[in-house]
């Protein structure tokens, strides 16, 4: 499958991280030297996952120092390397600041990474983890156009820094990413953009926002009813899949939407209550617009009654055609991707039911 036959030294920024944690074991598997950029690379409670892998696979990991806000931090871990996969971004919905905890890091770190890329001459191809959310920002823009599904072609042009700060973050740091592609032709630029990403961790303890959203299922937080949020849902190990093959297939270009189905957060309930039955509180209906939009934003203040107007009860319409017709992906059903990840949270503790 490589394009890239030499390209054994790949470096993955944010290697600690729940995606980057599947993409690294596919690296190691296919025998690969990961150059992984992390910010502490002597924590070795959170490398721990990653050397469990070292050591049953072919391939191998050095770890390097790296800070998305300082500049120059990427020169080490890139050096030698033909393939650079940029994952690392604050994932967040939760901040006090959003330039500053969100954008300044997202943005300024695509730039840190893309601009070392220019000076390291081994680079061939760049992969930037964005997202779904640079695609579009609110539920209800999917009702703003003539067409009936957003795809590749689509950019998020309603988030900002007080609205849906988190999209506005992967929005602004994919634009400067391909910015920066267009100063340049040493090296080829091509973007993963998942949805909402599920499925069991590399590691049970991931701290990414997907794991938080699994235990509030759990703990009761949405016992009364969830609310009708329309939310598009892959599978991490289809997104580690999709990296690889944008890193390595000749012909991969642009960008690249990978999601496995339009679903919604009561779906996700039902399919977890089916599956795990009644020892959880998990949410047992879905709560009416008018409840949520009164007491939502008291709850949590991501929540905003703009967020909530324009989200609840508007379905996600994405098109994932041209991950399966260039990339080849095969998306597994998400009643699968749930159910093992809910499975992984009770084995290991995470979640106890009752
Ligand atoms: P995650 O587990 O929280 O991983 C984020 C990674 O970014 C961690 O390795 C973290 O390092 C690193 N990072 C954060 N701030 C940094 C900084 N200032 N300098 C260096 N590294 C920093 O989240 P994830 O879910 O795997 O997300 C990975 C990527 O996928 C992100 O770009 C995210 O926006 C994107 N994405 C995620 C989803 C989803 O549903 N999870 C959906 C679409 C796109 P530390 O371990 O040191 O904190």
């Amino acid at each position: 499958m490589s394009t890239f036959v030499s390209a054994r030294e790949v470096m993955v920024s944010g290697a600690t991280g729940y995606v980057a944690g599947w993409l690294i074991k596919r690296l190691l598997e296919d025998g690969h030297h990961v150059h992984a950029a992390v910010r502490d690379p002597t924590n070795e409670q959170k490398l721990a996952h990653l050397n469990a892998l070292q050591s049953d696979l072919p391939g191998t990991i050095t770890y390097f120092a790296s800070d998305l806000l300082t500049e120059g931090s990427y020169a080490e871990a890139m050096a030698g390397c033909e393939i650079v996969f940029h994952t690392a971004s604050p994932f967040s919905l939760t901040v006090k600041d959003a330039q500053r905890e969100l954008v300044e890091p997202a943005k300024l770190g695509t730039r840190n990474v893309l601009e070392q890329a220019k000076r390291t001459l081994s680079v061939k191809r760049v992969v930037v983890t964005s997202s779904y959310v640079a695609v579009f920002g609110d539920n209800a823009d999917f009702l703003a156009g003539d067409k009936e599904f957003f795809n590749e072609d689509d950019w998020n042009t309603t988030s900002s820094l007080t609205h849906q700060p988190y999209s506005f973050s992967k929005t602004e740091a994919e634009k400067e990413a391909w910015k920066i592609a267009r100063t340049q032709d040493q090296w080829q630029l091509v973007t993963v953009n998942p949805a909402f990403i599920m499925g069991p961790g590399i590691s049970p303890y991931a701290t990414s926002e997907s794991f938080n959203f699994m235990k509030q299922l759990a703990n009761g937080t949405f016992k009364s009813g969830i609310p009708n949020f329309g939310v598009g849902l892959v599978d991490v190990r289809e997104v580690a899949e999709a990296h690889l093959c944008a890193g390595f297939t000749p012909k991969a270009e642009g960008r690249y939407i990978i999601s496995a189905a339009n679903s919604s957060f009561p779906e996700i309930a039902q399919i977890l209550r089916d599956r795990f039955g009644n020892a959880l509180p998990f949410p047992k209906g879905t709560a009416p617009k008018w409840l949520i939009w009164l007491i939502g934003p008291m709850i949590d203040k991501t929540l905003s009654r703009k967020v909530l107007a324009r989200n609840i009860g508007y379905p996600v319409k994405i098109d994932n055609s041209k991950s399966i017709r260039e990339l080849g992906i095969t998306y597994r059903p998400v009643q699968e991707t749930l159910t093992e990840m809910f499975q992984q949270l009770i084995d290991e503790g995470v979640v106890v039911p009752s």
